[in-house]
């Protein structure tokens, strides 16, 4: 029976550890898409500006392309929008010290297990979670 506490208290460890690095990367990710839209934008004004720079110097007209990558941009420009407001919400989050899960920031207590999420709790945490200890299997 003292083997099963060990078990479990390195369950949580565990746990914890994956939540905590799955959280990050999904951060890293979002602000590596983003740069890369970004560079990809670059390169769609660019074309857009040497497209309209040869129409007028070789005086023809394709409306078209000009739509085409006016279009481009568009939909860069939202999904750059997109990002930027998942990496906000994924900052604003309050993160559960308890299981991992994500909170809006004003919330108190977690969605998830009802804990409180203020910094004080992470403070008394480690005295308070050897009482609380609850089967975590679902
Ligand atoms: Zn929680």
């Amino acid at each position: 029976m003292g083997l099963d506490e060990i078990k479990d208290v390195a369950k949580d460890f565990a746990d914890k550890a994956v939540t905590k690095t799955g959280e990050v990367v999904e951060v890293s990710k979002l602000r590596l898409e983003l740069s890369k839209q970004q560079g990809r934008l670059r390169g769609l004004y660019q074309r857009l500006g040497s497209s309209v720079y040869s129409m007028k110097e070789k005086d023809y007209e394709d409306p078209d392309l000009i739509d085409n990558l006016c279009q481009d941009i568009k939909e860069n420009l939202k999904i750059q929008k997109k990002l930027q407001g998942q990496i906000a919400a994924l900052k604003k989050m309050s993160v559960c010290p308890v299981c991992g899960s994500r909170n809006p920031m004003d919330s108190i207590y977690c969605n998830q297990c009802g804990s409180r999420l203020k910094q004080e709790f992470q403070q008394n945490a480690k005295e308070e979670s050897a009482s609380e200890a609850e089967p975590a299997d679902e």
